[in-house]
């Protein structure tokens, strides 16, 4: 095994070939809206009413196949498993941190992979869920940024990991007191805004109170600043908002974050000022990664103060997880904590990030990348021994 030393890796049930050859051919039912599922018990004769009940026992008690659903008929169970599947993704690799937080390498039916973390805390625990394979918006400090976007995730593939997490926690059926995945965050891998359709209907389906249940106010969505969509996030999901802000101004921003050159600062700060539901008990947070001699300085920190005037918000600043060839390097300690006090001066809350999951690449804009370097080593090496 070629993990770090620090991490530990466990044996999984699921081994890569289990999503490829018996599910073949069986659409999945995970993801669709109830509509849908009710679409899909019409297509084999049964009465849509039955889609409540295959909901109960898909997103409640967690069921992988059809023939735990004791409630339903042998007959209706039997012509459920000719159609239709409930597998989960493959687990290509499933390592744990020494500081507890775990990921997952997901392998879809297509041979994509995406990751998925779980970052626990003293009396909760987040998972951190990817949207798209790769990404398209080339932040220049972030590793995933250096990868092409291959493809959109789908509604199931996203309410998947939430899934899998679950079945490796041993979280079913659905709990309604203290949970180990309490929280959710849209902060892995991908832009959550340019996959938008996928995304809502994912969250919807975490929210579902029939389901996994996950109230808004546990999960979050975190964007580069795709202005068009915000509005919709807060209007249609509800849930809370992280913006990657990184700069306080254009000139910055536009290296930084280069979709800033089409939704520059005061549009962005437009759409925020207009969140619907954004209030003092649900703040904005505002990401800003920590860049030595880069955006660190009290005059950046007193530009930021004066750019969120007004705005109900706090601050997550996060240290600048270095990858091989980044262009950046993590700002000293002294300036992240005099950064941090002239926020806290001016009456925002702004708690430098402690890294989790270094030791498995779990952090911050590494998601992916060692299969991806592997992926890309083994297929140099298959072009020079053709
Ligand atoms: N596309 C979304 C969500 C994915 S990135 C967004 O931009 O918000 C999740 C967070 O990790 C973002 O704030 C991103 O800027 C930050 N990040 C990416 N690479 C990082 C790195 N190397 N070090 C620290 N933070 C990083």
């Amino acid at each position: 095994m070629d993990i770090d030393a620090n991490g530990s890796e466990r044996p999984h049930a699921t081994g890569p070939a289990v999503a490829a050859s018996g599910e073949a051919g069986r659409r999945s039912l995970i993801g669709l809206p109830r509509a849908a599922l009710a679409e899909a018990l019409e297509e084999i004769g049964e009465r849509p009413f039955r889609a409540r009940q295959l909901w109960h026992w898909i997103y409640f008690r967690g069921a992988r196949d059809f023939a735990a659903m004791t409630s339903l008929s042998r007959g209706l169970r039997e012509r459920l498993s000719e159609r239709f599947s409930l597998a989960r993704p493959a687990v290509s690799r499933d390592q744990t941190s020494r500081d507890g937080s775990r990921k997952w390498l997901l392998r879809f039916a297509d041979g994509n992979e995406a990751e998925t973390v779980f970052i626990p805390e003293a009396d909760r625990g987040a998972l951190c869920i990817s949207s798209q394979v790769g990404c398209s918006l080339t932040c220049s400090f972030c590793h995933t940024g250096t990868q092409r976007l291959v493809r959109n995730l789908d509604a199931g593939e996203i309410v998947t990991q939430m899934l899998v997490a679950r079945d490796a926690c041993g979280e079913w059926p659905s709990p309604a007191g203290q949970r180990l995945l309490s929280n959710v965050v849209l902060m892995g891998m991908g832009e959550p805004l340019l996959n938008y359709d996928n995304v809502a209907a994912a969250v919807r389906i975490l929210m579902d109170p029939e389901g996994i249940n996950l109230s808004r106010r546990r999960i979050t969505l975190s964007t580069a600043g795709v202005v068009p969509m915000i509005h919709r996030v807060g209007g249609e999901l509800g849930v809370k908002l992280a913006v990657s802000l990184h700069a306080a101004n254009d000139a910055l921003r536009d290296v930084l974050v280069p979709i800033n050159r089409k939704y520059p600062l005061a549009a962005l700060m437009a759409a925020l000022r207009s969140y619907p539901g954004a209030d003092n008990a649900r703040r904005i947070t505002f990401e800003y990664v920590m860049l030595d001699q880069v955006n660190d300085t009290p005059a950046d920190a007193r530009a930021l103060v004066q750019l969120v005037r007004g705005l109900p918000c706090k601050f997550n600043l996060i240290p600048f997880n270095a990858w091989p060839g980044a262009a950046y390097a993590c700002s000293s300690d002294a300036a992240m904590a005099r950064f941090a006090g002239i926020l806290n001066a001016a009456g925002y809350t702004a708690p430098i990030r402690t890294p989790r999951g270094r030791d498995i690449l779990a952090a911050c804009g590494q998601l992916r990348s060692v299969s991806e370097r592997q992926r890309r080593a083994a297929a140099d090496h298959g072009e020079r021994t053709e």
